[in-house]
């Protein structure tokens, strides 16, 4: 396994729709686990093949308890299917945007169809937390970062920070 460099804002890779993924075979089981390795490293609670530079529909994430003992999930052409009520993400942050985080207003409850890493068809009914991790997650999917929720003021505000510190390195 690996850790895989993580692409950032403003890479307009990350704005990019991704491809379904056809075939999940031995590369895509590589990925996962070069995935997962990222994540927990990194560390975060979810994470899109796109942040590590794969264009694919393909997620993973961990919304268990540190001091539980981890249990990942692998969602492979996730879609809302279905979303309810609204909530707010406090403090929303993402491994591809560095350095910011922003209240983002939310689905309260979604229903996700998805394939899990073995080819078995999943239907998942989430709430609260992981809602908006897997709103979060699934964003990623169709190039859509947490930052295009807010304000347009207060992403130009971000925007000129991020700029300033590339210039700085
Ligand atoms: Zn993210």
């Amino acid at each position: 396994m690996a850790i895989l460099d993580i692409v950032t804002y403003p890479d307009s890779f990350l704005k990019k729709p991704t491809d379904p993924v056809e075939n999940i075979d031995g590369t895509i089981q590589q990925i996962i686990d070069n995935m997962a390795e990222t994540m927990y490293h990194a560390p975060g609670v979810g994470l899109a093949a796109i942040q590590v530079g794969i264009g694919k529909s393909l997620l993973i994430y961990d919304v268990s308890p540190p001091e539980q003992d981890r249990s990942l999930s692998v969602l492979i052409n996730p879609r809302i299917v279905q979303a309810e009520g609204t909530q707010l993400s406090e403090n929303e942050g993402c491994l591809s945007v560095p350095d910011y985080r922003s209240d983002v207003k939310r689905a309260s409850s979604i229903l996700v169809e998805a394939f899990d890493r073995n080819e078995k068809p999943v239907r998942i009914e989430a709430q609260d937390f992981m809602a908006i991790v897997l709103q979060h997650e699934i964003d990623h999917l169709n190039g859509t970062l947490f930052i295009d929720h807010i304000s347009a003021l207060k992403r130009q505000m971000y925007e000129r920070r991020i700029k300033k510190m590339l210039k700085k390195k």
